[in-house]
């Protein structure tokens, strides 16, 4: 067993090489490159993810892992072999010269898209969603046959995941926060929200960022902040993970929330156990499990009354102006106004799984290509109307707003409510064992971390996604958790 293992964990650390440039190379491109690089940026990429291929998809593996299927081997060995076997059997299916043709395509689809965002202009980005979509759909074709186009996607971020568990999921929600929301608007007391729009200063921003990292456990000796776009965080191997933020000079929430939100990411990626290092389980889980940890810190622990009564101070000092006759109590209602909105990533907690909804619904249509991508843009505009009662200004605001299917991830959104919902169940497993409140009040968020290191991090892709929540949740699943958070939050904000 020695033997065969030490060869696997070879081209196990070859890969991490591969993956370790590749991610560098990502993070480049949304934070320093200038902006017409994408085309060297392709050729080095498509390189490298065919390296990637060749070593995943070669005989030398192949053979290992007959070799290893043969053998006893001890939890950890097997679930490298597990792992391994899955992104292998993914990969042999897709013909070699067109992945390396396909990855081209998404860096200058990525690139489109930026462009077509800062113009505004989805007629630039159109005719790459459309090969985007192609790949995609010929993809699933190779992946699994049998199934559904959109389902093996869902599979793919989610194992597990397929329509005909989040379609109920999404529709009960909807029933329950449509309502609320109406109830909001039509009865709720009013909260106060005008503050918030005003200069922020962005040095002060940042320092209140490094403030909030430093609360989190987030030594700047291992995770750095820097400036994109879209907010991310890409862990290169647990002792380095980089997030990033994007500062709204009008708005001091927004970072705020992106940083706790990326923070929760890194926390996660910094904490995945050293043994499993250079290894295919040294990463945090599925998207869905990742989206909970993100959404646990951002939400219910960033949001809560408890953690701003124990950053107002701080906010107090760095911004003594802008808060002048301000309480802790109106910024707490303040962040987390129930207003429908334009952006997702800016959503409050109620309205935000309506913009997931909006996304399932148009990424189901154009993979099934029920719905042509020269329509996406009314489309989106129409459900935004009907579900948040929004009208979209321009399709920066709207249909251009993500990164997402410009990079080919399709089927990724829902896991961004699955994970919320996730997460709504782990905290109340969490207040089992110790008083979260009383923590988040004295910005002691070392118990929060104890916990979620215990039961989730420490694994990486050693346990599979439902293990590893039902850990986090003390048993199985129930999204009604998610769903009774939401109207006990919302009722007593709005005084309903
Ligand atoms: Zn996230």
């Amino acid at each position: 067993m020695e033997q065969v293992m030490e060869k696997i964990r070879g081209i196990e650390h070859q890969l991490y090489a591969y993956n370790y440039a590749l991610a560098i190379i990502g993070i480049d491109a949304e934070t320093a490159a200038p902006t017409d690089s994408a085309e060297g940026r392709g050729e080095a990429v498509s390189l490298l993810s065919c390296k990637q291929y060749e070593l995943l998809t070669g005989d030398e593996l192949g053979q290992l892992l007959e070799a290893a299927a043969a053998l006893e081997l001890d939890e950890r060995a097997a679930a490298e072999c597990r792992e391994l076997r899955r992104m292998r059997e993914r990969y042999t299916r897709i013909p070699a010269e067109e992945f390396a043709q396909d990855s081209r395509v998404f860096t200058l689809s990525q690139d489109a898209w930026h462009k077509a965002k800062e113009q505004s202009d989805f007629s630039i980005f159109a005719p790459w969603l459309e090969k985007g979509l192609e790949i995609r759909r010929r993809w699933a074709g190779y992946i699994d046959p049998a199934k559904d186009v959109y389902d093996v996607w869902l599979d793919f971020y989610q194992d597990g995941l397929c329509m005909a568990s989040a379609d109920p999921f999404f529709a009960a929600l909807k029933e329950k926060i449509l309502p609320l929301v109406r109830r909001i608007q039509t009865e709720g007391k009013p909260v106060r929200t005008d503050f918030l729009h005003q200069d922020w200063p962005l040095e002060d921003q940042r320092r209140l960022a490094e403030y909030v990292m430093e609360a989190m456990g987030l030594s700047p000796n291992h995770c750095t902040l820097s400036e994109s776009e879209h907010p991310f965080t890409s862990g290169l191997y647990d002792g380095d993970v980089r997030i990033t933020t994007h500062y709204d000079p009008q708005d001091m929430l927004s970072s705020l929330y992106s940083v706790i939100h990326e923070g929760g990411h890194a926390l996660y990626e910094r904490n995945v156990s050293p043994a499993l290092r250079y290894t295919v389980l040294a990463e945090g889980s599925c998207s869905g499990v990742h989206e909970s940890q993100s959404r646990l810190f951002e939400n219910y622990i960033g949001r809560s009354r408890e953690f701003l009564s124990w950053l107002w101070p701080e906010l107090v000092r760095l911004f003594p102006k802008q808060l002048e006759g301000i309480s802790c109590e109106e910024l707490y209602r303040a962040a987390n106004r129930a207003e429908p909105s334009l952006i997702r990533t800016e959503a409050d907690e109620l309205t935000y799984p309506l913009h997931i909804m909006v996304r399932y619904e148009l990424e189901k249509q154009l993979m099934h290509g029920q719905l042509p991508v020269a329509e996406l843009p009314a489309a989106w505009n129409r459900l935004y109307k009907e579900y948040l009662g929004v009208d979209v200004p321009d399709d920066a605001q709207g249909v251009l707003q993500d990164i997402h299917w410009s990079g080919g991830d399709f089927g990724y959104f829902p896991t961004y409510a699955l994970g919320t919902a996730y997460a709504a169940q782990m905290v109340e497993q969490m207040k089992r064992s110790f008083d979260l409140g009383h923590c988040c009040a004295e910005g002691n968020l070392e118990p929060v971390r104890a916990y979620l290191r215990e039961k989730i991090w420490q694994y990486g892709k050693m346990l599979e996604p439902a293990e590893l929540i039902r850990r986090g949740c003390g048993g199985e699943f129930d999204p009604e958790c998610f769903a009774n958070y939401l109207e006990r939050k919302y009722t007593e904000i709005y005084e309903l």
